[in-house]
């Protein structure tokens, strides 16, 4: 390897370059005293971190730098963030006590300081963290809310940087950003950190999209750039006629928002109509900004037609984060749709930095104004009811898409599909560990296999060596690599039993004086009614065909008896199978002796415990469970009467069964989670799966739950009707 000459001398004079540039940038809010303490914070963090390095090789102070410099320039904090921002890794990563911070900087530095060491140790251990658990976390370990402003600049910072990390610590980075703090940053309202940390979080989660979204705007700018002008020329006549001072651009969507919409929607890149959108920023008094703004509405609609649905006053009534606009879809050059953004320079300013950006326009240098918005964040972050709702939900939208993250004792990263289950993640893991699986804890809590995992979830496998897959299994894993490795095992495991079989029915053959040769076999196999030897063999391993009755197939004289005529023979055994079904009670007991009766639910009606049933036995599939009101129950009752057989349920065992619901309603924010969160609350009720399709404001939602009996069902239906929105509620009778 080549020796890397470093200079420096120069590396000492961009230090000190960079360092200028932020004091320039605090100057206005600074007073003498501000001053003093960011030097001597500077001056301690270049001390501090004098021989750390960097992945990417660069000295460390360039981040603490640069943290302080995204907290006065994209967030608008003030001098004692820059003291926090520079100081930020110094009690984690260096020798410098929290004692030594408080003797020079005093209380207020020290606290914030404190939060943001605690925060990183919490992410460093755990590596995993429910949403509602972060917000919690980040109210507890911060009484100061910039310990929340200097974190997310710290990671937007450490994203911007990621370039030189390893690639597993590039994916835990980005997708944690991606689901806690680009959510967070939406949340305060800071558009711009939002809008950039999704896209860097995309770069590394999905490389490839990235790419090809990031090419394909690069190549269509120049063509893009010639219809926005055409657009905009009229536009800027007639303002500029009216005397207006105004700005307008057309600004490209995020390449996060660009693919969601394409895998929304699922269309290519090429079909997504409002790529872009058209922003009028207006200069004016802060008295006349209403006023100015519903002036440009006018004259843009002057030229083209608005689209009467899409208007938005964020306006006259501001978005929760304080997002202020007015935005409006109209119809431009060549018939394509248009989104046009109409707001001031102010309102512009808090878009994209949210809050932060207030007190430049009160006239104060102190951080009384700061205060205040630090003070309005608060309230945002500790009222979860009102208007600080969709907090929350941004959050938990994440657990809607299609994939889901979690996380390994050890803190790896490990991505699965929605739906994906305890069993899946093991089978993710190793086959071995899928194979001898038996439960899993879950940030310490105790799961069953089929229990259904959460992003963020961290989650330790645990594994018996006496467990061994079953074919239930089949029933709710949800990857590929799960099923297609319990069919292997379960084919592997009928092979040996078949084998076992076999030796067992030679055994017998011998026994009575039965010559073993092909012919006799199939003859045997004719006799039993099977579709191959194979499932002769396996079915008497199991003991479905008991070896006993191996002697009702062979004549006295040691040959196999030839096949009865058909009619007969399904006669004869049908008879049996229907005395045997009706027992002594004249009544076939569901559930009661499940080994003993090979009975079915029929997947025409999927009757649960509790339905009015019946059994209709056949020659080949033991008893069919049909519930009464059946679409085939009047066919079968009328045309095999003396195949059918009463039968009801026990309700000694613990069976659940899988059965479908339907839930219609209007769309509204929040549902599908309330939903969902009902059906996990409830006991042992497990959610096998959950569609959601939304159409005109109306969505319709199936999903599959495990439940013990109609009662059960029952009152899951009813708790889902009282979910606010839902209209109608109903099972599913077939899938
Ligand atoms: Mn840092």
């Amino acid at each position: 390897m080549a020796e890397v000459q470093i200079d420096l001398e120069a590396e000492k004079k961009e230090i000190l370059k960079r360092y200028r540039l932020l004091l320039k940038s605090c100057r206005r809010m600074m007073d003498k005293n501000d001053k003093v303490m960011i030097r001597k914070a500077f001056d301690l963090a270049l001390e501090a971190h004098k021989d750390m390095r960097r992945k990417s090789g660069e000295p460390y102070i360039y981040h603490p730098i640069a943290v302080a410099q995204i907290a006065v320039s994209e967030i608008g904090l003030g001098p004692t963030s820059v003291v926090c921002a520079l100081l930020h890794d110094v009690v984690e990563d260096t020798e410098i006590s929290l004692e030594d911070i408080r003797i020079r900087f005093g209380q207020k530095v020290v606290k914030i300081i404190d939060g943001l060491t605690k925060i990183s140790g919490v992410f460093d251990q755990t590596s995993s963290l429910q949403a509602e658990n972060f917000r919690k976390m980040l109210l507890t370990l911060s009484d100061d809310v910039r310990v929340i402003l200097i974190k997310l600049a710290d990671r937007l910072h450490n994203m911007r940087t990621l370039e030189s990390m390893r690639r597993d610590k590039q994916l835990k980075i980005a997708s944690e950003t991606l689901y806690l703090y680009a959510p967070l940053a939406h949340r305060l309202g800071l558009n711009s950190i939002k809008t950039e940390l999704e896209d860097l979080g995309l770069k590394y989660t999905e490389p490839e999209i990235y790419q090809e979204i990031n090419q394909k705007l690069i190549n269509t700018q120049k063509e893009r750039n010639r219809y926005i002008n055409k657009f905009s020329l009229p536009i800027i006549n007639s303002l500029t006629e009216a005397g207006m001072n105004f700005d307008i651009k057309g600004r490209s969507k995020s390449i996060k928002s660009i693919r969601d919409k394409m895998k929304k929607q699922g269309v290519p890149f090429e079909e997504i109509y409002d790529i872009f959108a058209i922003r009028l920023i207006i200069k004016c008094p802060l008295e006349q900004e209403k006023s100015e703004c519903w002036r440009a509405y006018s004259i843009v609609t002057d030229f083209y037609h608005p689209n009467p649905d899409r208007l938005r006053d964020w306006i006259s009534t501001p978005k929760a984060n304080g997002y202020e606009s007015l935005h409006t879809t109209v119809m431009g050059p060549d018939g394509k749709w248009v989104e046009v953004q109409i707001r001031t320079e102010r309102m512009d300013e808090i878009a994209e930095k949210g809050y932060a950006a207030h007190w430049k326009y009160k006239s104060v240098t102190s951080e009384t104004a700061l205060d205040e918005w630090i003070e309005k964040i608060r309230e945002l972050l500790e009222n979860p009811e009102t208007n600080a709702m969709d907090f929350l939900d941004d959050f938990k939208l994440n657990l809607f898409s299609d994939e889901i993250f979690v996380f390994t004792p050890k803190g790896e990263l490990k991505t699965l599909p929605f739906n994906s289950t305890v069993l899946d993640l093991a089978y993710e893991i190793h086959t071995h560990v899928g194979n001898r699986c038996i439960a899993a804890k879950i940030n310490n809590k105790l799961v069953a296999l089929n229990h259904v995992l959460n992003s963020g979830d961290q989650v330790e496998i645990l594994t018996s060596d006496r467990q061994k897959p079953i074919e239930e299994w089949l029933n709710f894993v949800v990857t590929a690599k799960a099923k297609s490795k319990i069919k292997e095992y379960l084919k592997i495991e009928k092979r040996q039993k078949s084998e076992e079989g076999r030796e067992m029915l030679n055994k017998r053959l011998r026994q009575l004086k039965v010559t073993i040769n092909n012919d006799n076999i199939e003859k045997l196999r004719e006799f039993f009614g099977l579709p191959s030897v194979f499932d002769l063999h396996y079915k008497i391993a199991v003991g479905i065909i008991p070896i006993k009755s191996i002697k009702d197939a062979i004549d006295n004289d040691g040959a196999v008896k030839s096949k009865q005529p058909l009619k007969k023979a399904e006669q004869k055994t049908l008879e049996e199978l229907v005395s045997n079904a009706r027992g002594k009670s004249d009544m076939l007991v569901l559930g009661e002796d499940l080994n003993k009766i090979d009975y079915k639910i029929s997947t025409c009606c999927n009757p649960i415990r509790g339905d009015d049933v019946f059994g209709f036995v056949t020659l080949n599939d033991g008893i069919q469970i049909h519930r009464v009101n059946c679409p085939r129950a009047n066919e079968l009752m009328s045309n095999y009467a003396y195949r059918v057989v009463k039968a009801k349920w026990t309700d000694q065992e613990k069976i659940s069964f899988l059965t479908g619901i339907k839930v219609t309603g209007t769309d509204q924010v929040g549902i599908v989670n309330n939903i969902t969160k009902i059906i996990s609350n409830e006991l042992n009720v497990n959610m096998r799966s959950i569609s959601f399709d939304t159409n005109e404001g109306i969505f319709e939602g199936t999903i599959m739950v495990f439940v013990n009996d109609t009662n059960h069902l029952t009152d899951l239906m009813k708790k889902l009707k009282k979910v606010s929105g839902v209209i109608k509620v109903n099972r599913i009778d077939s899938n």
